[in-house]
């Protein structure tokens, strides 16, 4: 049996307008870290607060640890459904010291508890000798992770976390997605965060749950999700892809587009769909000499780790179309104009509704 189940969750804020959040089933396990991925308005905090107790569905049922919290019937307050939150903005309060801070939501047990269960997860957060400092003597990341142990205090079924790295520059949210995703571990917590940003959900979860206008579009592993997108939406928000249309051909292991066949995974998303189209990532093409597939270099741009090209196939001359896009390694020379000749790696393409 799952540890949180929410069964066919609706949420709607008025009549006039769509759902917010539309018939959402999800199981989450014991210890599982899932993310909540969507762009702005998609319902993933609506979501999110409809677990901790916030905010009522419309309808439907939650479950967690065996505990109905929500259902037709009846609604546990926030307080009765042990939950631990971490906000966007830390909520930490700047007049109490961060043991007193990490204390508070103990109010139920000794103090001597308290004092023992503060030591222990600022250990487990790495910050024992910040005890006695106020958060404005703490940085960004320490205020952080301040937040996630004063939520993993009480010993919580649930964390949730809303959006925890957006208010750290770059560098520092690399580090933290790290750090936090360590102390989630080590603390055996099941934990739901909600982010529109592609790379904080892959680099912290279990599984993600992407979403669109209030509907669920997959539940997948990072790796699953961004090579086996379901459909066209989900791919282009998991990363960059190039989506070609076209047709399944006959033997069943290529797809004809007008760059030429294309050769499918061994294993792929059959749709009962006409309208499928093809996802082809930007590093599944590389470069070779004698490439199946060949085009003029229209631009060349420098991500870091690897370069851009955008190329202008010769068999798709038409000029309303994206070039495709392509990732050659940086040590490689490309100049824009010349024509340049590449395969496509199958793993890296995909079946998309
Ligand atoms: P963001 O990333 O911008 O926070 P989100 O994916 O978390 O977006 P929600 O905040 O869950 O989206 O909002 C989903 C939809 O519900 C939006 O259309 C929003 O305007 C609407 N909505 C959210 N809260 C309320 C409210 N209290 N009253 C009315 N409509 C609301």
């Amino acid at each position: 049996m799952s540890f949180i189940s929410m069964e066919n969750i609706t949420k709607r804020f008025s009549k006039a307008g769509g759902p917010a959040v539309n018939g959402l089933d999800l199981s989450i396990n014991k210890g599982e870290i899932i993310t909540l991925l969507g762009p702005s308005g998609c319902g993933k905090t609506t979501t999110l607060r409809m677990i901790a107790g916030f905010e009522h569905p419309s309808g439907g049922r939650i479950t967690i640890d065996g505990v109905s919290v929500f259902n037709d019937s009846h609604s546990i307050p926030p307080e009765k459904r042990g939950i631990g939150m971490v906000f966007q903005d830390y909520a930490l309060f700047p007049h109490m010291t961060i043991i007193k801070n990490v204390m508070f939501g103990l109010n139920k047990w000794s103090s001597r508890e308290k004092k023992k269960r503060a030591q222990e997860v600022l250990e487990l957060v790495g910050l024992e000798d910040y005890a006695d400092r106020y958060p404005t003597q703490l940085s960004g990341g320490q205020q952080q992770r301040v937040a996630l142990a004063r939520a993993l205090a009480p010993k919580p079924h649930v964390v949730l976390m809303d959006e925890p790295f957006s208010n750290l520059d770059a560098g520092l949210r690399e580090k933290m997605r790290y750090d936090v995703t360590n102390i989630l571990r080590r603390a055996e917590t099941t934990a739901i965060m909600v982010t529109h940003d592609q790379k904080d959900a892959f680099a912290v979860s279990d599984r993600v749950v992407v979403m669109k206008d209030g509907i669920v579009q997959q539940i997948a592993e990072p790796k699953e999700m961004y090579r086996c997108p379901k459909n066209c939406f989900v791919a282009e928000f998991v990363g960059k892809t190039n989506l070609l249309k076209g047709k399944l051909d006959a033997d069943g292991q290529h797809f004809h587009t007008n760059i030429g066949k294309v050769m499918l995974p061994q294993q792929f998303n059959r749709h009962s769909l006409d309208e499928v189209k093809l996802s082809i990532r930007p590093e599944g093409c590389r470069l070779s000499d004698e490439g199946a597939y060949c085009g003029a270099v229209e631009r060349v741009t420098y991500g870091g780790e690897y370069q851009e090209l955008h190329v202008r196939l010769h068999n798709e001359p038409d000029l309303r179309k994206d070039p495709m896009l392509i990732y050659a390694p940086v040590e490689q020379d490309v100049e824009v104009g010349t024509t340049v000749s590449f395969d496509i790696k199958s793993e890296l393409v995909a079946l998309v509704e």
